[in-house]
């Protein structure tokens, strides 16, 4: 057979597909660090990383060989019965991000849903709230998947529209007000907050100093949990272990520090907790609020597995020996100033914001225009692949194990790109 080439395999799956994305037209056909190849043999430079899966850059050998090794021994069990990767990975990842317990899941809607089942029943069952009478609130903007309870929380119309009846319980406040969550605190039977530390895919929001401190302090007064997705802003993305660490001094061993960390009652991960490589999430909390869940009621036939145990463990191990967190942060600090410098000399890009290597620019055109959507075509044909996010927002999202000279080398194609944008 003759061998397909990219507009043959975007025909295959426009024809054999359903159509639930929008696709920049790339076929991609391999990956390694910071670089993908298209079809026809073209490099480019990824800079969106599946969304922040792919932190320790595609296919890293260490996880790979995790993925290959454990595969030909044992992949799943279920959870009928015990298997001898899962537990060395729980005491490993608790550890790691300094809680008492862990309940494995698979993608990352399913660890946010797994979160609010676990802050339902501490509501019922510890704070004393009269049965299906608990509220989460969360906040406008929000994502935290596609399940159907979450996207009834949602403010997204697409998300939304014609998939009611929506599940009820949950109070939206807008984003970075402290003083709405304040207010919606005091309704009767409030449960918990769950809010992304940034918000990611309204278009990299990154909250007020002190927001989350504040937020989280409201949070412990009102007797309601403080649940932290960070399923795309952790994993040493944003230039720290995790978002609620804050502007730790620590680098890459932040664990805790008393002067940046806001600790989280629930912490929520996924994405890059397994490099990319295999759907892991995971839910963390202590003791206190985690064992409320009993046997059977909650689980995954996937979660868990020995695969993902072993796949998780060497993509963590991989942050701290290769220095992520610290890396995303120096060099996210370049690119922003490379790009307010850029900015200085054009019409086209309005603003740069983020917080390490999670950044976004503002397009100067409105909502509905395409032009963030020609930008990125534009990047494309220059070898460099990012995608727009909500109305006129690129985020920019590299690989962590980017090195500075790479870095540079984007950041001209992404001014060259620019200066030679034409509407
Ligand atoms: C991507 C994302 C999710 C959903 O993860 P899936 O693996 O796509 O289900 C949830 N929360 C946040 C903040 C995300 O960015």
């Amino acid at each position: 057979m003759e061998k397909m080439t990219s507009k043959d395999l975007v025909q295959l799956e426009d024809k054999y597909g359903a159509h639930n994305y929008h696709p920049l037209e790339v076929v991609l056909a391999r990956g390694e660090g910071v670089d993908v190849w298209d079809v026809e043999g073209k490099k480019y430079y990824d800079f969106l990383s599946a969304y922040s899966a792919v932190n320790q850059g595609h296919c890293h050998p260490r996880i790979v060989n995790a993925m290959i090794e454990q595969s030909k021994t044992l992949t799943l069990t279920s959870r009928a019965f015990y298997n001898d990767a899962l537990g060395p990975y729980e005491k490993f990842v608790t550890d790691y991000f300094g809680f008492d317990k862990v309940l494995p899941m698979n993608t990352g809607a399913e660890a946010v849903e797994t979160a609010i089942k676990v802050c339902r029943k501490w509501a019922y069952e510890v704070k004393g709230i009269p049965e299906n009478e608990a509220k989460i609130i969360v906040c406008d903007g929000n994502f935290h998947g596609r399940t159907t309870t979450i996207i009834s929380f949602s403010n997204d119309e697409d998300a939304r529209k014609n998939f009611g009846p929506y599940t009820p319980g949950f109070i939206r406040i807008p984003y970075n007000d402290t003083e709405a969550l304040a207010d919606a605190l005091k309704e009767d039977n409030v449960a918990g907050f769950l809010v992304e530390p940034i918000q990611g895919e309204a278009g990299v929001f990154v909250p007020d100093e002190g927001y989350l401190e504040k937020a989280q302090a409201l949070c412990k007064d009102a007797g309601a949990l403080f649940i932290a997705d960070e399923v795309q802003t952790g994993i040493a993305r944003t230039g720290s272990l995790l978002a609620v660490c804050g502007n730790c001094s620590c680098g890459n061993t932040c664990k805790k520090d008393p002067e940046t960390y806001v600790q989280p009652d629930i912490l929520i991960l996924g994405k890059a907790i397994s490099g990319g490589a295999y759907p892991v999430s995971a839910v963390l909390a202590d003791n206190h609020i985690m064992n409320v869940i009993k046997p059977g009621q909650h689980g995954s036939t996937f979660g868990g597995n020995p695969v993902a145990a072993k796949v998780a463990v060497a993509a963590l191990e991989v942050v701290k020996d290769e220095n992520l967190a610290a890396n995303a942060d120096r060099l996210g600090k370049i690119f922003r100033s490379e790009m307010n410098r850029i900015i200085e000399n054009t019409e086209l890009v309005l603003k740069v914001r983020g917080k390490g290597l999670l950044n976004a620019i503002l397009i100067n055109d409105t909502e509905d225009s395409e032009t963030a959507w020609n930008l990125c075509v534009a990047l494309k044909k220059n070898g460099l692949l990012a995608k727009p996010t909500h109305g006129n927002i690129i985020r920019f999202a590299p690989p962590l194990v980017m090195n500075e000279e790479q870095l540079l080398d984007c950041v001209r194609i992404i001014e060259n790109t620019i200066m030679n944008f034409e509407k």
